[in-house]
């Protein structure tokens, strides 16, 4: 069994007199597809964002191989983050949105016309490097996104409902590529979302949240099998 990367030990959030993540243990193994699975306003996202570093955790702490991550900034953490609204620069070509995190930490020119020509070729964008945002479809917007996500090479990618706003086909081809990139490259990836076909189809292991708590964890087969409350049990039966 492959070491634990990322562990999460009783971690907390709240927001006032909200509590939004309660008591949060989890283990994710070093190159493991694990999804946060949940309805709106579970939690997932926090929790995303407590490990990304764009919020900081009200209790608790977060590890990485060993050592704890939950003080440090974003930039330190060498983790890639997809959001839904991945937001690409539309003044800028699709080189141009892959090379700006690396312009904006310093990274030498050609170091940088080297990264973003490896990262274009992992996504199969290279084809369209000159475009602009405009100029693609909903898809390959979503493929610059995730380039930008894999630029710095991260061993940990962290994605949050990041194909919520694609149709059904194009969304099953990104699922697709999605889980081959990640076998590819031996990624960690924490995959929000609240999809459970999504999550069933796609993941090494599931854990179902309800009001900021995990109430199951396992692999799609034991929680499609045998859910662990009637709460998992009428969620994965859910269709959208
Ligand atoms: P999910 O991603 O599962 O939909 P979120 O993590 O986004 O859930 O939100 C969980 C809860 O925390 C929700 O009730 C949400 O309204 C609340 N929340 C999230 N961010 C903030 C914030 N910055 N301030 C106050 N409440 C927040
Ligand atoms: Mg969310």
């Amino acid at each position: 069994m492959s070491k634990v990367n990322i562990k999460f030990e009783s971690v907390g959030k709240s927001y006032g007199p909200l509590r939004v993540v309660d008591g949060l243990d989890l283990d994710i193994r070093e190159g493991e597809f694990v999804s946060l699975l949940g309805p709106s306003g579970s939690g997932k996202s926090t929790i995303l964002m407590m490990l990304a570093g764009f919020e900081d955790v009200s209790e608790g702490t977060i590890s990485v191989g060993g050592s704890r991550i939950d003080l440090l900034p974003p930039h330190k953490r060498n983790m890639g983050v997809v959001f839904q609204n991945y937001a690409l620069f539309p003044h800028m070509t699709v080189a141009g949105n892959i090379a700006f995190p690396l312009e904006m930490q310093g990274v030498s020119r050609a170091d940088i016309a080297a990264r973003v020509s490896r990262t274009l070729d992992m996504v199969q964008l290279s084809s369209l490097k000159d475009r602009r945002p405009i100029q693609l479809s909903g898809g390959q917007q979503q493929r610059v996104a995730l380039a930008r996500a894999l630029v710095f090479e991260p061993s940990v990618v962290l994605m949050d409902e990041p194909l919520g706003a694609l149709d059904k086909q194009l969304r099953e081809q990104m699922q697709l590529d999605i889980r081959a990139l990640h076998k590819r490259l031996g990624l960690t990836i924490v995959f929000v979302t609240h999809d459970q076909s999504e999550a069933l189809t796609m993941s090494d292991r599931i854990a179902v949240f309800n009001r900021g708590k995990i109430e199951q964890i396992g692999t799609p087969r034991e929680i499609y099998d045998h859910p662990s409350s009637r709460f998992v049990a009428e969620f994965i039966g859910e269709t959208n």
